[in-house]
């Protein structure tokens, strides 16, 4: 390897789970691209976002008081670096407006450190009964029974940082059984789509609007094996000629786009038009003050609640089809 000399300004957030996404989304994609130190800055990404996670237990779970996430990006001194470094800034300062986020720490660290430090902070995460995130290049002895998702941090919305993420894991585990056909309807990473595949699914289809989400959810579709015959990853939303036709829905996505897109309001096709008549529908990313307008948008369409997943002030609402 050539060797790595010279400083990276390092711009470092601290951050709480649900500005974590945000804030990583934000720096893979104005500081995206894998990270070469050989490059000249202007030609190689910035790496993306870096997770550090401390604080935790050896099952993943936060300890209280010590749980603490940084989310890190780098880029190169020089006139394309200070121009990444101010979009970054900006960025910031907009997600600060809809997060509580602290200002950046912005400091010169040498090459070598980064290529060697960080990786040891993203740590796989258990969640639910059977589900472990697990970073692709940590060790990990699975128990028999348990579903092991290989993720590269840095990557689009799915990292399982966000509570509304985990939250579908945890219905997804309770609903999903071998045989059913699955939505996953803004797929980011395709966390949930590959969790469906493994708990049993046979047909899974994921889509999302976003072509940075598509993309990533293909190569980690490629990194868990998962069979091309069993998963579809498509550019697009609530797919059309398709009534009736999943087992499960799962949509992680926020309140109003929920309610708009189960009205139609996006020139989509109805959210509720693809859920079998028996189906069981996961509405997530929903902040609890707003579960009662989804559950009306819901109920429009003759879906009633089940069950609740609370983590926080997130709610996750699993309706399905009143007989
Ligand atoms: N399912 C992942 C990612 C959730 S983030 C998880 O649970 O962690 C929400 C995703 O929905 C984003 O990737 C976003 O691009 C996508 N999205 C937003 N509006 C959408 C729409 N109308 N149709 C499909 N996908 C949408």
């Amino acid at each position: 390897m050539t060797e790595i000399i010279g400083e990276l300004i390092e711009i470092a957030v601290d951050v709480d789970d649900e500005a974590a996404e945000a804030v990583s989304e934000l720096f893979n994609r104005y500081n995206g691209g894998s990270y070469e130190a050989e490059n000249e800055a202007g030609e190689a990404g910035g790496g993306g976002a870096v997770i550090e996670v401390t604080g935790i237990d050896d099952f993943g779970n936060p300890i209280p008081d010590k749980y603490r996430v940084v989310v890190k990006t780098y880029v190169k001194p020089g006139k394309r670096g200070e121009h990444t470094k101010r979009q970054l800034e900006e960025g910031l300062w907009r997600l600060s407006l809809l997060y509580p986020i602290p200002e950046p720490q912005v400091r010169v660290v040498q090459e070598e450190d980064w290529a060697t430090a960080w990786k040891k902070f993203y740590k796989p995460l258990r969640i639910g009964q059977r589900v472990v995130l697990k970073p692709t290049w940590e060790e990990f002895t699975p128990n028999a029974a348990d579903i092991v998702i290989h993720l590269d941090p840095g990557m689009a919305f799915g990292t399982g940082m966000h509570p509304t993420t985990r939250l579908c894991i945890v219905a997804l585990e309770e609903v999903v059984h071998p045989g059913d056909t699955v939505l996953d309807l803004g797929t980011g990473s395709g966390v949930l789509a590959f969790v469906a595949a493994h708990l049993g699914a046979t047909e899974v289809l994921a889509t999302d609007i976003d072509p940075l989400a598509v993309r990533v959810a293909r190569e980690n579709a490629l990194l868990n094996h998962i069979d091309a015959k069993t998963l579809t990853i498509d550019l697009s939303s609530v797919p059309a000629q398709m009534p009736g036709r999943f087992q499960v829905i799962v949509a992680n996505i926020l309140a109003e786009v929920l309610v708009g897109l189960f009205d139609g309001k996006y020139e989509n096709t109805p959210l509720a038009e693809p859920l079998a008549a028996r189906g069981t529908f996961i509405l997530s990313g929903i902040l609890a003050e707003k579960a009662e307008m989804v559950l009306q948008a819901a109920a429009r369409y003759g879906l009633h609640l089940v069950d609740t997943k609370q983590e926080g002030d997130w709610v996750a609402l699993v309706v399905r089809a009143t007989a």
